[in-house]
């Protein structure tokens, strides 16, 4: 995710904040999104990106973000517990 934001930022020298638009992956909303430099890396505002691919990635608005910090993108089927009588 670093990786993405520091070609961003490659790209777009001139500024200092670069700002995200897309569809939040839980609700549908339109998410903005502000990256901006940090001494530790980049801060985000308005939401969170994930990556979900060596140069995809997802958006989620703030919101859901609080209600649900992680991925929903790979959903296992970890219902099926297996049951066996060996344990
Ligand atoms: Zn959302």
């Amino acid at each position: 995710m670093i990786e993405i934001f520091r070609k961003m930022f490659e790209a777009n020298p001139e500024k200092s904040t670069i700002v995200l638009n897309g569809k939040c992956s839980d609700c549908g909303h339109e998410t903005i999104i502000e990256v901006t430099p940090t001494s530790g890396g980049f801060g985000l505002q308005g939401g969170s990106l994930f990556k979900c691919s060596p140069d995809k990635y997802i958006a989620k608005c703030l919101a859901c973000y609080q209600s649900n910090p992680k991925i929903d993108e790979i959903k296992r089927p970890n219902s099926i517990k297996r049951k066996s009588g060996q344990e």
